[in-house]
């Protein structure tokens, strides 16, 4: 993939693309970043690139010519037309789901403004789409163009020692990542969980999901309603009382049993409470909702509670 950054700094990108990961990822071939100066672009006889803004107001604008120009400049090199973003306060909110998209895309161009922004006819004619880093305002936008990039470049194939370092990473599956420990097993009287230090791949491998859920409940719980949930794993967020309190959760658990419940005869919340290996007040809670849905068609009130699920008529 490639990555054009159009700036008034490129100094300062490079700056940050000759470090760490960027700079051996680069190195190795695996993403090809360059910076591109918009200056030398300007018709400007003094090499201006910036006015005051029409209207009045504090500070300047850039102007569209030497940006269209530098655009043009690129696509004509590269005898394409990269994807364009503009880094911008006003844009949309960069999300991890946001880079994953940009870094399937074999070229793209991240315009960079400075000052008071930048003439808004430019950016109507080239830009494709406008993206922020958040809600608050930096000088220039090559901070956030970097951010961009560092965010796509992990994701390139070969940049991270293997792709699942970057996809069990936070927000990568809408979920955040579980806490990470390292040497030495204690550190200020405080000890690494044991069941890190078990060699139980299985095992660990569920105490790092269920620390992704409890964390990401505790911390996001708007993330949740993306994250790919299976049944357990609501399940598990269930044993928190906040859980409960997220409609969409209850939601999921509900398309589960309507699953499981048309496939049956005959279900009862014990039948139901074996499948889902979920507790009886809930399963009774979800044979309520399937039955005030008309997805069970008989419903015996009593103890115990029975339903009679009439997969037929449900799936009308
Ligand atoms: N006057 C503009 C406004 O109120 O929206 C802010 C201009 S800002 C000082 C200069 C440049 O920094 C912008 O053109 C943009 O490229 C970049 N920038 C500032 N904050 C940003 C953010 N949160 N996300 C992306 N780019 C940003």
């Amino acid at each position: 993939m490639r990555i054009d950054i159009l700036t008034l700094f490129p100094d300062m990108c490079e700056a940050v693309l000759s470090e760490s990961i960027l700079k051996r990822a680069r190195g190795a071939g695996l993403i090809d970043v360059r910076c591109r100066d918009i200056r030398p672009y300007t018709r400007d006889k003094h090499h201006r690139v910036d006015d005051s803004p029409y209207g009045g107001g504090f500070g300047l604008v850039m102007q569209a010519q030497p940006v269209y120009d530098c655009f043009a400049a690129l696509c004509a090199e590269t005898e394409s037309r990269p994807h364009l973003v503009y880094l911008s306060p006003a844009g949309q909110t960069l999300t991890q789901q946001k880079a994953r998209e940009l870094a399937k895309l074999p070229h793209l161009a991240l315009l960079c403004g400075h000052y008071e922004g930048m003439d808004e006819r430019v950016l109507e004619e080239i830009v494709d789409e406008e993206i922020s880093i958040g809600d608050y305002v930096l000088t220039g936008g090559e901070l956030p163009a970097l951010v961009l990039t560092d965010c796509i470049t992990r994701m390139q194939p070969g940049v991270l020692a293997a792709d699942e370092a970057f996809e069990k990473e936070s927000h990568y599956a809408s979920l955040l990542e579980y806490p990470q420990y390292t040497k030495p097993p204690v550190w200020h009287g405080r000890s690494v969980p044991d069941i890190l230090l078990t060699g139980h791949h299985e095992n660990i491998d569920l105490w790092q999901r269920r620390q992704m859920l409890s964390r990401t409940l505790e911390r996001r719980p708007d993330l949740l309603e993306k994250a790919d949930l299976d049944v357990q794993d609501i399940l598990y967020l269930y044993t928190f009382p906040q859980a409960r309190e997220l409609p969409f959760l209850f939601e999921r658990l509900v398309s589960c049993a309507e699953r499981y419940v048309r496939t049956q005869k005959k279900v009862s919340p014990t039948s139901l409470q074996r499948k889902l290996k979920a507790d009886y007040a809930l399963c009774v809670r979800l044979l309520d909702a399937l039955y005030a849905r008309g997805v069970v068609s008989a419903y015996e009130q009593g103890k115990p509670r029975t339903v009679l699920p009439d997969p037929e008529e449900g799936e009308a």
